[in-house]
This record gives C-alpha cells, structure tokens and sequence, in this order.
C-alpha cells in the first residue's frame, strides 16, 4: 500500500513518513500544498494523510480539487477538533480525520480501517482456501500456522488478496507498492511471487501472461 502524507512541519512530516514506513506502507512525502495537489493526482494513492494548514493551496482546496479527479481515502489533519473543522471535513469529502496533536497509534490504525473500506475488506481478514490474512495484525496463515514472509511479500500478499477476484496488473503492484524513491529491478516481483507461493502454496497466485496476478475469488472469474 502507498501513502501520501502532506505537511508542511518538518519534524512532524519526518516522523510521519518513517512511523508509516515502519507499517509496512510504501510513502511519498510533499512539504507544500502545490507539491500535494500535484503528487495527489498524478498517483493512484491508497490513501493520503492531509494537514490542513498548509502554505499555498491549503488542505481543503486540495481535497475540493482532488475530488474532481479522484477517490482516493484522505485522512485530514486537522488543527484542532471543532465541529465546524470536522463538518466541513466530512462535507468536503474527507474519510477521516484526526485532530492535532494525535497519536501515532490512532492515525495508524485509522489509516488502516481506511484503506480496509476503500478495499470493501472491512473486517480486514481475507480467507482464501487454508490460508488467512490478517491486515490488522499484518498476519498470514496456512493451515493455522503463521507463515513468516518479509515485508515486501506481506504487501504484495497483502495488496493482490484486498484485490482478490481482480487482475492486479505489475504496473499496478509498481504504483503500489514502491514509493517514489525506490529503485527496485522490475524482475524482483517474480522473485517475491514465486517465494509466496513457496510458502503459501503454488495455486495461490495465478499469472495472468504478459498481464499481471491474480488471486482468484470462487464467486468470480476475472
Ligand atoms: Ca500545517
């Protein structure tokens, strides 16, 4: 999964990008309203963390803008918790919001429970024949037993199952699952799906040739 966090509080927007990173989450980073509006629609985010307080183009008219466009889950920072911030929040379009200063633990868990209904997994447990994913705890299982995978395999895992039942295409995972910093070699996704279906068992994942992967859904045939 892929972040965007917009702040313009330098310190704040350090440890947001490295808390989010040790998550799990690939992570942009805009230090302007300008750069987030332009980030925020030139990539298929799973989510964006959003400060309200910007210079420039603030966090509302980026939401307002963003909303032509796109869908994508926005949690708001927002200065403090009044009504009329939080009304004007949800009016505009936002999915949640946390309220300055916040805890690191409830924006992380609110971003999971918004990437959780942008997926329509809400529970955020996946069960695909013996083997379950558990997105709450970034747990995988087969057969009752925890499957140890790396962080890079638990977010393709994780990313293809949310998506179960549709063709993930590798142009999709790239957007998805390496942030704009990353340099990694394109063959390391075969690398990474061939080591989950070592582990998780070799009809997990279908190769869709020349297309992409897919996680198939008995209820559909994508
Ligand atoms: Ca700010």
């Amino acid at each position: 999964m892929r972040l965007l966090i917009v702040e313009d509080e330098p310190d704040l927007l350090a440890s947001l990008a490295r808390s989010t990173r040790d998550e799990g989450y690939a992570v942009d980073t805009a230090a302007d309203g300008e750069e987030g509006l332009y980030k925020a629609l030139q990539s298929d985010y799973d989510a964006i963390v959003l400060d309200v307080m910007l210079p420039g183009i603030d966090g509302w008219e980026i939401l307002r803008r963003l909303r032509i466009q796109r869908r994508t889950p926005v949690l708001m920072l927002t200065a403090r918790d009044t009504p009329r911030d939080r009304v004007r929040g949800l009016d505009g379009g936002a999915d949640d919001y946390v309220a300055k200063p916040f805890d690191l633990d409830e924006l992380h868990a609110r971003l999971r429970a918004l990437i959780r209904r942008a997926s329509g997994h809400p529970s955020g447990r996946v069960e695909i024949g013996s083997v379950v994913l558990e997105t709450a705890a970034r747990t995988v299982a087969r057969d009752g037993q925890l499957v140890a995978l790396t962080a890079r395999e638990y977010a393709l895992f994780e990313y293809l199952a949310l998506h179960r039942g549709q063709l993930v295409t590798r142009t999709a995972l790239y957007e998805h699952l390496f942030d704009e910093d990353d340099a990694t070699l394109s063959n390391l996704l075969d690398v990474h799906v061939s080591n989950l279906r070592r582990k998780l068992g070799a009809e997990i994942i279908a190769t869709r040739r020349g297309h992409g992967y897919c996680i198939e859904d008995p209820g559909t045939t994508p």
